[in-house]
């Protein structure tokens, strides 16, 4: 999960339609989310989402062809809470005003939002909003009654998951917070497939320096050190060419960049790691004099 920055203030037109409007005024009259059709999931808004999100899930990061089909997902359940996040014997009918409210929606692949994932959960640490405001004014999940709920669920839109989320060199994830605690178990972010895919990452770089470290040891075709920096320079560079948020998984190439001695040198040997260590803070020296 990485921070995407969304303009609230580009709402999609067909959100803007009397269409929208009219939908929300009768599940705001029947306090019934389900009534929320065609708008919020229509293809002009999936489109604008899919531009911001980069074709990939707001949670895990999977793109359009790992993640299976991805849709456009309400942050805030529109049609109920899940009775495991409220107290006992409450209900919830779910925030049924927000059904076509452009910063309530997001994109999520299947399985992140699928029940058992997300689904209609929706736990939080504040007070509850239960029904819809007066003014809607105050529909925008930015609005002071929506902070004050504190949710316990990572929004990409509003936080930046590199404070609540850290990535061990195995590709598992570990909350920094609850907040991320919470949402790498709801979210499902440990899944068994995404856990391989992050690795597949982290192992490819390590191939190559690996490769690098092959041809750096051969005694009777030795390289300079000169000539060794230059080559793990190269690759060291794509850790950050792959930083960019179009790029799939990206949340690893910034974890391998920021806790490089951590996540590459148990990938190798004991005699290498002190060699690579260093090689790597001299490249960080060079681009960050
Ligand atoms: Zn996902």
């Amino acid at each position: 999960m990485i921070k995407v920055n969304k303009d609230l203030q580009a709402v999609p037109s067909r959100l803007m339609q009397n269409v929208a409007f009219e939908q929300t005024r009768n599940a705001i009259a029947t306090q019934n989310g389900n009534l929320y059709t065609t708008n919020y999931n229509h293809s002009t808004v999936k489109e604008a989402l899919a531009l911001l999100y980069h074709n990939k899930c707001a949670y895990c990061e999977s793109s359009i062809t790992k993640g299976a089909y991805l849709h456009v997902e309400h942050y805030r359940p529109k049609a109920k809470v899940d009775a495991k996040d409220l107290p006992l014997g409450e209900i919830h009918k779910g925030y049924y005003w927000l059904g076509n409210e452009w910063s309530n929606l997001l994109f999520s692949c299947q399985k992140c939002n699928q029940q058992g994932a997300k689904g209609n959960r929706f736990p939080i640490k504040g007070i509850r909003v239960l029904i819809h405001p007066q003014d809607p004014s105050h529909y925008s999940i930015l609005h002071q009654s929506m902070l004050d709920e504190i949710p316990l669920l990572l929004n990409p839109e509003l936080v930046d998951p590199l404070d609540h989320l850290y990535l061990d060199h195995e590709g598992v994830l570990y909350g920094k917070s609850e907040f991320g605690m919470v949402s790498i178990n709801l979210y499902n972010l440990n899944r068994h497939i995404l856990v391989l895919e992050r690795l597949k990452i982290i192992k490819d770089f390590v191939l190559h320096i690996k490769e690098q470290l092959d041809e750096y040891d051969q005694p009777a075709n030795p390289i300079s050190q000169e000539y060794f920096q230059r080559q793990m320079n190269l690759i060291f560079k794509r850790i950050f060419a792959k930083q960019k948020p179009e790029i799939e998984y990206s949340f690893v190439y910034i974890n391998i960049a920021l806790n490089f001695d951590s996540m590459i040198l148990p990938h190798l040997e004991s005699k290498n790691q002190q060699e690579i260590k260093t090689a790597f803070q001299t490249f960080i020296h060079t681009i960050f004099p």
